[in-house]
């Protein structure tokens, strides 16, 4: 499973985080996750509760926000959400369309104590 490899490395992220804050435990996890990031939620949190066994998120609240797909076009800069990986403008349909969101995978926020 893709999302096992992808939430070892958020959890090493915040480990290593929370350690050089001097932190003992993590309350929660807030991990950005966007539409055309290739990441299932679902599968995202399934994969958190055995990957954080044994570390400083052992039992940290994973607070997944969505960040839908968007892009603008470089040929006629109309600016569009856009649910899929692609390069046309949906607007005036060049090649020319680049994403500017919805890729992410990142640790945005950590409680911790
Ligand atoms: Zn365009």
């Amino acid at each position: 499973m893709h999302e096992l490899s992808l939430t070892q490395s958020l959890v090493a992220i915040a480990e290593d985080h929370a350690r050089r804050a001097g932190a003992t435990v993590i309350r929660s996890i807030t991990v950005e996750v966007g539409e055309l990031s290739g990441a299932v939620p679902e599968a995202l949190e399934f994969a958190f509760d055995v990957c954080s066994k044994g570390t400083l998120a052992e039992g940290a609240a994973l607070i997944l926000r969505r960040v839908p797909g968007h892009g603008r076009c470089g040929l006629c800069a109309a600016e569009a959400e856009c649910g899929e990986l692609t390069a046309v403008c949906p607007a005036c349909g060049a090649l020319a369309f680049e994403l500017d969101a919805g890729r992410e995978l990142r640790v945005m926020e950590l409680e911790i104590d």
